[in-house]
């Protein structure tokens, strides 16, 4: 069961519990029995899903709570938490300084996407202003090297490998002396794989890390591997000391449950999610919004940072104002549509803002996206100022027929297609109108205040 279809369950289960008159054992139950077999079949392990089931039926004490309570309300909120808690390790993993030489090594098996993640763990930094390094310590892949060669020089990183030597530790250490002596603030060391678990490399990787002392070590795991996850990281974690996990091909379809079962078993937070195999198709992993987004609640907090980085910082303020007052015009439309044609690549920039992704730009279709993009501008630059002022949700009447006729005249396009356009801005108001009421966050607060959203 792929993670989306897992959401899907869980949410149905609580919808059901919620049409019931009565909410007495048996509904909880029922409710119960519903989540954890939506949680078995996406692979996460039993022991977990149990502990996660005895939790919620000792908080919920149907019987001890008074008359008047909202027992929906606290049911769905001992989920959120439980599912929280099995994500949440209850402690964040190291966090490197920009400025300060961080040492940080990859370890994972062979085709868990190691290599991949790497560069994008760099890439992602370097756009934020750090300085990353990457170090090939895998001297057991053939083409592992000019792998990582290829990848550091598309995104402009510095890299440190070598065709002859064979010894992956000597490679570690030479590699993260040059870029220290370079003042590089992010040494990320790529290690050997395996394609199964074996004493080997769990001993080379622990002589690696001994010789390059990491600030931190992060586990990469491949989301299809289903109930082995658990396991898996586990024996990482024994060998050596795990701080984060990064789970990969969460695009694809696999079973992340599996493999969000590794938090436990490292008792290391999952700090990225790779989702996909190019450079930028990389997340920050947040847990609350992650399990407000698999609940259908929506995820306020990738919408907000989405906003922060992809809005100019001039626009900001003035979009946050008029979200909170509720007023997602014509114009905001437009203007965000500016912003994404200016950022490309299309689909990747606005993916986690509510309604621009899987209906507006499905993933595959970029191209046909952007040309449909570039057509409703053309309608609404064909409207007056006013018309594009319109507040469709609490005035739909105002854009009558005539005025439809008039901009599919002024644009040369049909009548239908502005309905099209109209109706796809009146889906994302609606969308949109959420963000009525919320408080504008001032510099930096932007982070703060998506924890808030979600909580
Ligand atoms: P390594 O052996 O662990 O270093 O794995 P690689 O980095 O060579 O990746 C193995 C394959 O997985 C490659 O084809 C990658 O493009 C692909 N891959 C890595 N991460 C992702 C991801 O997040 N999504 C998808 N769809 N593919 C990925």
């Amino acid at each position: 069961m792929v993670l989306a279809q897992l959401g899907g369950s869980i949410s149905r289960a609580i919808q059901q519990m919620s049409n019931a008159t009565i909410i007495d054992e048996k509904v909880l139950n029922e409710c119960l029995n519903e989540i954890t077999r939506a949680l078995l079949q996406a692979d996460v392990q039993f022991k977990l899903v149990r502990e996660m089931q005895t939790n919620i039926k000792k908080i919920v004490n149907l019987d001890d709570l008074a008359a008047g309570h909202n027992k929906r309300r606290i049911i769905q909120q001992a989920i959120f938490n439980e599912l929280c808690k099995i994500l949440d390790p209850g402690k964040p993993s190291f966090t490197p300084k920009k400025g300060k030489p961080s040492v940080i090594m990859f370890v994972g098996l062979q085709g868990s996407g190691k290599t991949t993640t790497c560069t994008k763990y760099a890439y992602y930094h370097q756009k934020k202003g750090w300085k990353p390094a990457l170090v090939c310590a895998d001297t057991f892949r053939a083409g592992a090297f000019d792998q990582l060669k290829q990848n550091a020089t598309k995104a402009k990183i510095p890299f440190y490998g070598s065709y002859t030597e064979s010894d992956p530790v000597r490679i570690a250490v030479e590699g993260v002396e040059t870029f220290k002596k370079e003042n590089c603030d992010l040494i990320i060391v790529d290690t050997s794989g395996r394609h199964k678990q074996e004493a080997a490399l769990f001993e080379e990787m622990r002589q690696v890390s001994e010789a390059t002392k990491p600030d931190l070590v992060i586990f990469v795991m491949d989301s299809s591997i289903g109930q082995a996850a658990f396991d898996q990281a586990q024996a990482f974690k024994q060998s050596v000391s795990v701080g984060a996990v990064i789970v990969t091909k969460m695009d694809g379809h696999a079973k992340g449950g599996g493999a969000l079962s590794a938090v436990a078993a490292t008792k290391s937070p999952v700090i990225f999610i790779g989702t996909g195999e190019h450079m930028d198709e990389f997340e920050v992993f947040d847990v609350k919004p992650f399990v407000s987004r698999l609940l259908g609640m929506g995820d306020w907090s990738g919408f907000m940072d989405k906003i922060h980085e992809v809005v100019p910082m001039d626009q900001q303020p003035e979009l946050l104002q008029k979200l909170s007052e509720g007023n997602f015009t014509l114009r905001i439309m437009y203007e965000q549509f500016q912003n994404i044609l200016k950022m490309g690549p299309i689909g990747q920039v606005f993916s986690m803002l509510p309604g621009f992704s899987s209906e507006l730009m499905p993933k595959g279709r970029e191209k046909e996206s952007q040309a449909k993009i570039k057509r409703y501008m053309t309608m609404m630059d064909s409207m007056t100022n006013e018309g594009k002022q319109l507040l469709f949700i609490s005035n739909p009447k105002l854009m009558n027929d005539s005025r439809i006729m008039r901009i599919a005249r002024g644009s040369g396009r049909q009548v239908r297609e502005v309905m099209e356009m109209l109706e796809e801005y009146k889906r994302l108001a609606k969308i949109w109108s959420k963000m009525k009421g919320l408080k504008i966050p001032k510099k930096g607060e932007m982070s703060a205040l998506s924890r808030n959203m979600n909580a």
